[in-house]
């Protein structure tokens, strides 16, 4: 049926702006986490890098004062038989001090490493076999900035023995300010980088969970207002293939917002739709179309429920005369007129209806046909009683009515015929009457 196919394409329709909310929702959200993680990885690693070169730069300066305090006097450096190098501090060589290079080490919690020139001499550091690193030279950047350029450095990607490092190193003066040779203090980047996941983590994890949340409040959120748009869809879907007897209810027609407006805005297009689609535009009167509908649905609470009715067909007397004596505008007043009285006398028995022209439709609900006569005989009596002025004159009409009433074998044409033919039989028969 067109209703269902409707409401499935309508579904679908949905699901699609679901969808849409919650895609673009939950992009922006990962989107911003991404941002906010990066950005606080990015802090919390400069901070690092910070916090490590500063304590390295300690460590560095406190091995130079125990060495001081070891091995007083002055830096100096030889080369042996086989060429190579060795330092000395005072009167001591310095560069085999392996038992002193350990325990300041443990103490200093740094690997260290003493270069001649640009020899590492000696060395905490060990190889995968457990071998120091000495006899390595350093990389020419390092030969660059610390030997050539005096300059202590502080790198956060050197590579000794396979492995990443944080450096710090800090050139080897002779007294009258030759650089013969460096400390290097450093630390594997492994152990930096797990202070910073570490770190991290927290904000991370509180990330996930307000990410979490938001999406479970827009998922909530956008379900509810889904749910709604169905309902005014729904709704103009019924008003869209013509029924209007469906209320749109619930919270969103109060809502204060753009739905709520749609919503109330949808309301009042029905009743205007209403209005263009079942009232008479000139007496203001229900039209056929909803004479019809109408007429249906008496019929069928007579089928189902046994609830009768009496139908009337009533025709303004001579209206071509008023038309052709008063003119047409005149004549609308009198139809005007006609159909107020009407609708006064039907309220509360029935409805009244413009059937065509000057022929009006009574339709008595629940009634029977002598307590429908006593209603027509008002209106009937009222009608007498009016007085149109035009001009200088009085328009005065009568009406002829033909009423019967509904019974179960009747379907809504025969009974509309009989209704006709007691019509037809009150104008033959003289007019300014009621036929039963
Ligand atoms: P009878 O008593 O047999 O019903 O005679 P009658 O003159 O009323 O009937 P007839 O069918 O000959 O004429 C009906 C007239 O009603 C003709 C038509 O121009 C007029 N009429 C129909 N609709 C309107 C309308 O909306 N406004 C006006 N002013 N006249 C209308
Ligand atoms: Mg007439
Ligand atoms: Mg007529």
């Amino acid at each position: 049926m067109y209703t269902n196919e409707k409401t499935v394409g309508m579904k679908k329709k949905n699901q699609g702006l679901k969808q849409k909310i919650l895609f673009t929702t939950l992009t922006v959200l990962a989107l911003m986490a991404a941002i906010v993680i990066g950005l606080a990885y990015k802090t919390i690693t400069d901070s690092m890098h910070e916090q490590t070169r500063d304590y390295m730069e300690k460590q560095c300066k406190l091995f130079l004062s125990i060495l001081d305090n070891h091995y007083p006097g002055e830096y100096g450096i030889g080369q042996d038989t086989s060429g190579a190098y060795f330092l000395v501090k005072g009167e001591e060589v310095i560069s085999d001090e392996y038992d002193n290079l350990d325990r300041i080490c443990k103490v200093l919690d740094v690997e260290l490493s003493v270069f001649g020139r640009d020899m590492r001499l000696m060395t905490t550091i060990c190889d995968e076999n457990g071998e120091r690193v000495i006899g390595t030279i350093a990389s020419p950047v390092v030969i660059r900035d610390v030997l050539d350029g005096a300059t202590p450095t502080f790198y956060t990607d050197a590579e000794i023995s396979g492995i990443e490092r944080f450096v710090y190193y800090e050139p080897i003066f002779t007294q009258n300010g030759e650089v013969i040779g460096m400390i290097g203090v450093s630390r594997p980047t492994e152990s930096v980088r797990e202070d910073v996941n570490k770190a991290l983590m927290p904000i991370a994890f509180m990330f996930v969970i307000a990410i979490t949340f938001i999406g479970i409040i827009v998922v909530a959120y956008a379900e509810r207002t889904i749910k709604k748009i169905q309902m005014i869809e729904r709704f103009m879907d019924k008003v869209a293939s013509g029924n209007f007897g469906d209320d749109l209810q619930g919270e969103v027609i109060r809502q204060n917002d753009e739905l709520g407006q749609l919503a109330r805005n949808s309301v009042s297009m029905q009743k205007s739709l209403r209005t263009l689609v079942e009232q008479d535009a000139l007496t203001g009167l229900n039209n056929r179309r909803y004479a019809n509908n109408r007429l249906q649905q008496v019929y069928n609470r007579l089928q189902e429920k046994g609830v009768g009715y009496s139908i009337c067909l009533c025709d303004i007397d001579f209206f071509k005369k008023v038309n052709d004596t008063y003119g047409h505008d005149n004549g609308d007043e009198v139809l005007k007129a006609v159909a107020k009285v009407l609708k006064k006398n039907m309220l509360g028995n029935g409805f009244a209806a413009r059937w065509g022209g000057e022929e009006f439709l009574l339709v008595f609900e629940g009634k029977t046909l002598s307590a429908s006569l006593g209603v027509l005989e008002n209106a009937l009596h009222d009608i007498r009683e009016l007085e149109i002025p035009a001009k200088e004159h009085i328009i005065k009409v009568t009406m002829t009515f033909g009423i019967v009433e509904a019974t179960e074998q009747d379907d809504i044409d025969q009974i509309l015929m009989r209704a006709d033919e007691k019509l037809y039989y009150g104008k033959a028969s003289g007019r300014n009457q009621i036929v039963w």
